[in-house]
């Protein structure tokens, strides 16, 4: 698997999907065939994290080529990822409390043997270390292997799941605080109280076309249990007006300003930031990985003639010109702007400031508004 950092090499992974695969995505989608069998599903999540290219782009790209319900498996995972974000915005405080936890659990855990087994694929699970080899290797993993990645970790290697958000943060190349951490609780059984996903040999046997067989697993432990619980907190996200007197903070999150709601504004600089100071560390290949899809920007922008720099986040304090930014969202850049009291207005896409008002309940809920948001949007 290659994932190679260009919005050019993401814009030929979403064509030849919707041209040669997305007609058999619902019915393939949940078979992981093997690291060199990745057909079935888009693999696009690492550009979608890093904004390369976006869900409204995906969206418009698939409904040219079959109807809404032909593809509507394909779009509801799209939205899924808007969904997530939207459901940590309103409630920031999950996101705090999982890396408050995070840091007390590391300390209790940095020298526990079956941890340090669990992270170097050294556990008695065969398909588990394959897994981890292969989230090193490739720095993705498919979205089942990920569920009995997870389920293994916290049910039967008896781990803390905040643990395994971390380690998945540090390798996965599309690591999103929203759709990791809360996927970590989703499995759990956390983030929907007393609902868990308990992975079994028969479903995994079944969905690796007998890869992985004879799986010792705890296939009935219960639901983890917290008694925490967040109310929403309302917000507006409003953009702010006379935006073009400002220059442009643009974080990794947002690496196509090309094809955003912004891109007819002239902004006096484009600031393309990037980010090591980090609660979670990102692997050097992450990094990397990031450190070139900025490089990327930073390159098409100057095609555009547009006057861009890369700097580091650290740097932000030094600019003295007036400076807005575009919402980094929940998250390690936006925790570096608070903590550092850098209090910035932002800019917040239309699809977000539109389909976050529909993140307060359940997905089962907000699938409801998938048809209005696609109409509005496409
Ligand atoms: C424990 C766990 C941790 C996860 N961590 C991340 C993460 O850090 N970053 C991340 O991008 N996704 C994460 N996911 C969601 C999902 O596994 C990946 O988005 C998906 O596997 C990406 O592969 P793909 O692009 O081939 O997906 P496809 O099946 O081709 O789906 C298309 C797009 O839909 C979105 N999508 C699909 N499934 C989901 C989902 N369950 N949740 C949110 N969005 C989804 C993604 O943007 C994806 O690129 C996690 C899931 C679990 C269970």
């Amino acid at each position: 698997m290659k994932f190679e950092a260009s919005r050019a090499k993401a814009i030929n992974k979403l064509n030849n999907f919707v041209e040669n695969n997305l007609s058999d995505y619902s019915k393939l989608r949940n078979f992981d065939f093997g690291p060199d069998k990745r057909n079935n599903v888009s693999c696009l999540s690492p550009y979608i994290t890093h904004g390369v290219i976006n869900e409204v782009e995906i969206i418009k790209k698939s409904l040219d080529k079959y109807s809404f319900s032909k593809n509507e498996k394909f779009i509801q995972e799209v939205l899924w990822r808007t969904y997530w974000k939207g459901w940590l915005e309103l409630r920031p405080n999950v996101w705090d409390d999982y890396l408050i936890d995070l840091k007390n659990i590391r300390e209790k855990y940095k020298n526990d043997t079956n941890y340090q087994n669990a992270i170097n694929g050294k556990t008695n699970i065969d398909c588990f270390n394959e897994w981890v080899s292969e989230l090193k290797e490739n720095n993705y993993l498919h979205n089942h292997t990920r569920m009995w990645f997870a389920s293994i970790w916290i049910f039967t290697l008896d781990l803390p799941w905040q643990l395994g958000a971390e380690f998945f943060m540090h390798h996965l190349y599309d690591g999103d605080a929203a759709s990791n951490t809360l996927g970590w609780r989703w499995v759990a059984g956390v983030q929907t109280q007393g609902k868990h996903y308990l992975a079994s040999e028969w479903n995994i046997k079944k969905f690796t076309k007998d890869r992985f067989k004879n799986i010792k697993l705890n296939e009935n432990a219960p639901p983890k249990i917290s008694d925490k619980t967040y109310s929403i907190i309302k917000q507006n996200f409003i953009n702010s007006e006379n935006i073009e007197e400002n220059s442009l903070l643009i974080f990794d999150n947002n690496l196509s300003f090309e094809f955003t709601d912004f891109k007819n504004k002239k902004f006096k600089k484009i600031y393309l930031i990037s980010n090591r100071d980090r609660s979670i560390k990102l692997s050097e290949k992450v990094m990397k990985f990031k450190s070139l899809l900025i490089n990327d920007q930073e390159h098409r922008l100057k095609e555009q003639s547009i006057d861009c720099e890369v700097i580091d986040i650290n740097e932000i304090k030094n600019i003295d010109e007036k400076i807005i930014g575009l919402y980094p969202n929940v998250g390690e850049n936006l925790d570096y702007l608070n903590t550092n009291n850098l209090n910035l207005n932002f800019l917040y896409r239309k699809l977000d400031q539109y389909s976050w008002q529909y993140c307060n309940k359940g997905f089962f809920n907000f699938k409801n508004y998938i048809p209005k948001i696609i109409a509005t949007f496409s």
